[in-house]
């Protein structure tokens, strides 16, 4: 079979087309994933892990401490776990203070 010029470009075009309509979904799935990051954020955003009810946030020493209204559970961010072990005896103190009830 023999291709002609009219041919070869009409498959340039289709292929052109797909490759144009690829990208759109590709970009539609990216902004779907936005989308859907965006509102799980806003159901869960200092909501406790394991009741769902708000957490109260304190600063402690630059440290923020969120613990729930609910549970008591106390959740802390990446790399505060860290600072909280290099508090010395006393200030931890201080700190298991301000939740004492
Ligand atoms: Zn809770």
């Amino acid at each position: 079979m023999v291709w002609k010029p009219s041919e070869k470009e009409e498959e340039h075009f289709v292929r052109l087309e797909f490759e144009r309509k690829k990208k759109l979904e590709e970009e539609r799935h990216k902004n779907l994933a936005e989308e859907e990051r965006k509102r799980l954020k806003e159901l869960h955003y200092m909501k406790c892990p394991k009741c769902g009810m708000e957490l109260i946030e304190i600063d402690y020493r630059g440290i923020k401490v969120d613990k729930c209204s609910e549970c008591e559970g106390v959740w802390l961010d990446a790399g505060e776990l860290e600072a909280v072990s290099r508090l010395k005896k006393a200030g931890l103190n201080k700190l298991f203070n301000v939740f004492k009830r």
